[in-house]
């Protein structure tokens, strides 16, 4: 078998610009897909597929999963960076899905066979109040959900927020007007998404206070910083946390700041996540090695794909880390799908972040995985067991609009990391 043609597919079923990387092979009808989704720049994605892997790759044998990958890696000389990471993820998931396909079994059969039937899923509840995050929580509990992440109040606030005419929708309405007033009396003029730091870190506790209150410790609770606090603060929120037993607590700290680990880690037994952000072997071996943190949350296409995934899941496994790979709306159908085998096939995984597929995703991605009673379920079709329908993707272009959530403030307009 040869590859043929490598080729991105751009589409936004729900709005957030997807990146889908098809590798065809000289037997007909036999292909494969893969996510390749950096949703913030979508396509400077789809060129380095089209323009360099694609002339780099057609030709070669598809099976080589692994000599690809490194060939891939290595071949521009400079290395990593989401941009050439995601297209090396397009490939390389697209490699795994044609690699079942072949061998009619499932890639988590291909990753050793199933660990357990089915991957425990948290979802998202936010709001203004302690009062309306419950409400939020309930209606996840109610369809059987297990773990939920509280967020409350964006951070502390977004006052005239978020610049004119770049509102998120449906964000602003959600902010607590009382927290706004403080910020409101400077007038800075730099654009972007403003939040209060204080407020924000003294309104946790409370949250967490007030809903264990009312629904007990039997559901798993989880909660993001996304490293708005400083350092110090972080560490503080993390001791002030631990009576409410959270599964983890996700991004105390910016990848820059990794020092804070082990202090952190010195100070308070809530279990950590963190990852989202990593590109790099360099930036998760340290804390992986030295038992910094309790769960890994890379975005399997930013670190490269599969390939990578697997190899970064064994060391976490030998070190008592367990998995809970990032999985929110800019991660395609197809990412959450390779997600999913590897939840099934490894060890030490531990909790799976998804989304609300809408009936656009079914349609433009079938055989995406199911939700039911709090877990994700896979079908048993070969490869990555979900497929693209390019006629219905077409139906969805992108549009590129600058976000300015990436613009986080402070309330004097210092900017921080988002
Ligand atoms: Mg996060």
């Amino acid at each position: 078998m040869k590859i043929t043609k490598i080729r991105p597919i751009l589409t936004a079923p729900d709005g957030i610009a997807l990146v889908i990387v098809k590798v065809e092979t000289d037997q007909p009808g036999l292909y494969g897909i893969g996510c390749a989704t950096f949703t913030q720049r979508p396509t400077l994605v789809a060129n380095a597929v089209a323009e360099y892997l694609d002339p780099l790759l057609t030709g070669r044998d598809p099976a080589n999963i692994e000599d690809i990958w490194q060939v891939c890696k290595n071949n521009s000389y400079w290395r990593n960076g989401p941009v050439l990471n995601n297209a090396i993820s397009g490939v390389d998931q697209a490699l795994w899905d044609l690699k079942g396909k072949v061998a009619k079994m499932p890639v988590y059969d291909l990753l050793g066979g199933k660990s357990r039937e089915a991957a425990m899923i948290y979802r998202h509840a936010d709001g203004r109040e302690p009062a309306e995050v419950l409400d939020n929580v309930h209606k996840y509990l109610d369809k059987g959900t297990l773990a939920v992440r509280l967020q409350m109040g964006g951070y502390g606030g977004r006052v005239k927020d978020i610049t004119k005419g770049n509102a998120q929708p449906g964000k602003k309405s959600a902010q607590a007007t009382h927290r706004m007033k403080a910020m409101d009396r400077l007038d800075t003029r730099f654009p972007g998404a403003y939040y209060n730091p204080d407020v924000y870190a003294r309104s946790i506790p409370g949250l967490f206070d007030y809903v264990r209150n009312k629904i007990g410790f039997d559901v798993f609770l989880l909660h993001d910083i996304h490293e708005r606090l400083a350092p110090i603060d972080a560490v503080r929120m993390a001791k002030e946390l631990e009576p409410y037993r959270l599964f983890f607590l996700e991004d105390p700290f910016a990848p820059e700041d990794q020092e804070w680990f082990k202090l952190l880690r010195a100070a308070s037994a809530t279990p950590i996540a963190m990852g989202e952000l990593f590109n790099h072997p360099l930036e998760w071996r340290n804390l992986v090695i030295n038992q910094l943190i309790d769960f890994m949350r890379v975005h399997i296409s930013q670190i490269g794909g599969i390939t990578p995934a697997r190899k970064l899941a064994a060391l976490c496994e030998s070190f008592g880390v367990r998995t809970a790979w990032h999985g929110p709306g800019d991660t395609s159908p197809v990412g959450h799908a390779a997600n999913l085998h590897l939840d099934l096939s490894c060890h030490n995984f531990g909790i799976q972040e998804v989304i609300n597929f809408s009936e656009r995703i079914y349609d433009v991605f079938p055989g995406t995985p199911i939700i039911k009673d709090g877990y994700l379920w896979a079908n048993e079709q070969p490869g990555l067991g979900i497929d693209i329908d390019e006629t219905a993707a077409a139906r969805y272009p992108i549009e590129f609009k600058p976000i300015t959530w990436t613009q986080s403030r402070w309330p004097d307009g210092t900017l921080w990391t988002p």
